[in-house]
């Protein structure tokens, strides 16, 4: 992959005390060739290496101390720029509700991505509402009202004979009276785009006027992303757009691309099918992922958003004075459930990947449904005081749990180390934000 032959290429430089124009030059030659692989756009290559080269032979990188770090962050930086250079987020309107209008092609994830919208807004307190404005195909508003009631989100919707523009515009109205403070508009899509299509979302955008057109897109079609973007931006004048599938086996060459042809920002991306696979786009952190720097920072952040942090510091409290107890562990439990696959979150962590068998290390649902099983057969008295769970009380919650009394004894001995742990934990999180832009 991208990220791979990026990382052999600069490991040459990285350690040179001296480094000449022709090792630039010999480096630039293997980059270009690897974003051209990775399906980044032509002219977005030539002058990417062009400013990278220029940057680099510049004498106070070849004078400096260590010239092939050096050229190594000039190399992110540019990477940086490339996609934007600082986070573009989510626009808020000062008169809510704010309308986001979801745009892209059929099978793009233009549904999924809303519902995962939803759910981003939702954990920060956000009460959105998703209107289905696909009434071409009726299994797409069964399927966000699916998705709606999964979530515990409203879901705006009519019948499959009425207008799209018109629903759009209800939605609004009924948003407001419901206080519903982010109205995310999922629209149909085509399998290319046409016309038709684009007269109805221009409407659509003439009778709502949106905050926020997110362009939803596949990063899996390559270039076919980028054109896709420019065509939409072209029609609708986007805000922003969202890169879907970046999970898949995708060489990444639309995340490089899109801002530099189109101008548009990537807000978001899509890493999975579930709801909580969408992450806000930090084109710092994804230009360190690229060159193998791992990404703490996005795993910090995962941890924060899920860990209230009233809630943290009284569990650091706890953990500090000894008084954490299973009832404690327990919602710590669910906390890392809610993190996403255990897998997924230590894959951020630098280096991790490149650690062998690193893949067999999912965690087992079942195993937290027994861990959940002997806890839930404790009294009030053992989970507050587990130190005075002795051989008859392993027994009796054995056997109430329905567990061997080797399950009880190992969760004890792990509660123990997750105490531990999770003192570590707390340090992490809150020193997290101090270590913005190390590179
Ligand atoms: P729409 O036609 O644009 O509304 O697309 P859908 O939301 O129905 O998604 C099409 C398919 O792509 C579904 O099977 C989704 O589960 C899948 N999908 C959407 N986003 C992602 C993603 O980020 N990663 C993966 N792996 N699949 C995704
Ligand atoms: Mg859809």
């Amino acid at each position: 992959g991208l990220a791979e032959r990026l990382q052999a290429t600069l490991k040459k430089l990285r350690g040179k005390g001296k480094v000449t124009e022709a090792d630039v030059k010999e480096a630039m030659r293997e980059v270009r060739l690897a974003l051209l692989e990775a399906d980044v756009n032509f002219k977005v290559v030539k002058d990417f290496v062009n400013r990278v080269k220029e940057r680099a032979v510049d004498q106070e990188v070849m004078k400096s101390l260590t010239p092939g770090q050096q050229v190594i962050k000039v190399v992110n930086d540019e990477l940086t720029q490339l996609m934007g250079g600082s986070q573009s987020k989510l626009a808020q309107s000062h008169r809510p509700p704010t309308v986001v209008m979801m745009v892209g092609l059929q099978g793009a994830g233009k549904t999924t991505t809303t519902a995962k919208l939803a759910r981003y807004l939702q954990k920060q307190n956000h009460h959105p509402m998703l209107v289905a404005c696909d009434v071409y195909r009726p299994a797409a508003i069964k399927q966000l009202q699916v998705l709606g009631e999964q979530l515990n989100v409203p879901v705006f919707a009519k019948g499959e004979n009425d207008r799209p523009v018109s629903i759009a515009q209800e939605a609004v109205t009924k948003a407001k009276e419901e206080h519903c403070d982010y109205v995310l508009i999922d629209t149909a899509g085509r399998l290319h785009v046409d016309e038709e299509l684009m007269s109805e979302l221009a409407d659509m955008r003439e009778a709502v006027s949106p905050d926020e057109i997110l362009l939803v897109v596949d990063a899996m079609t390559g270039q076919d992303a980028v054109n896709v973007a420019e065509r939409f931006h072209r029609e609708l004048e986007l805000s922003g757009v969202v890169l879907t599938k970046l999970d898949g086996d995708t060489r990444g060459g639309a995340a490089l691309s899109v801002k530099a042809v189109t101008g548009c920002p990537i807000k978001f991306v899509g890493m999975g099918e579930k709801v909580d696979a969408l992450e806000p786009f930090h084109p710092d952190r994804m230009a360190g992922r690229i060159l193998g720097m791992g990404d703490v920072l996005t795993l910090i952040e995962k941890a924060q958003a899920n860990v209230d942090a009233e809630r943290a510091a009284e569990l650091e409290k706890k953990i500090r004075q000894q008084q954490f107890t299973f009832d404690d562990f327990l919602e710590q439990l669910e906390q890392v459930r809610n993190m996403g696959p255990l897998d997924e979150v230590l894959g951020m962590l630098p280096g991790m990947n490149k650690i062998k068998g690193f893949k067999n290390l999912q965690v087992d649902e079942n195993q937290l449904a027994r861990v959940e099983a002997i806890v839930l057969s404790m009294t009030p008295e053992e989970k507050a005081h587990p130190e005075i769970i002795n051989a008859s009380r392993r027994r009796r919650i054995a056997r109430g749990s329905g567990t061997q009394v080797q399950d009880v004894n190992r969760l004890l001995k792990q509660f123990n180390d997750m105490k531990k742990m999770m003192k570590q934990f707390t340090n992490m999180t809150k020193g997290g934000k101090r270590r913005r832009g190390g590179f």
